[in-house]
């Protein structure tokens, strides 16, 4: 899972605090009890995914100062939580560094 984010060239020298809005997922509560594939597929809440869209939210997020364009940060835990109740996944946010 990977998001962006745009800075201006003095954030990315001097480093930013920086807004980073995410979708949220959490575990499908229809799926909670599952106990075999079958039931898995058969869900319609989460289309069999075992997880559901919950909310949006934003993050802050600090950007180190010296950042390049290109670069890629590591979020860890932010991205979705893995499917059928695994663990979250790691996020990486790229910067766009433009003025
Ligand atoms: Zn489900």
């Amino acid at each position: 899972m990977t998001s962006e984010v745009r800075l201006h060239p003095n954030e990315a020298t001097d480093g930013a605090v920086v807004p980073l809005r995410l979708t949220a997922h959490e575990t499908c509560p229809a799926c909670a009890t599952r106990d075999d594939e079958t039931r898995v597929l058969a869900c319609t809440t989460c289309e069999g995914e075992g997880r559901i869209v919950r909310d949006q939210h934003t993050y802050k997020v600090r950007i180190p100062a010296g950042i390049k364009n290109g670069q890629k940060i590591r979020l860890r835990e932010l991205g979705a939580p893995g499917k059928h109740g695994g663990a979250p996944a790691d996020l990486y946010v790229t910067v766009h560094v433009t003025n």
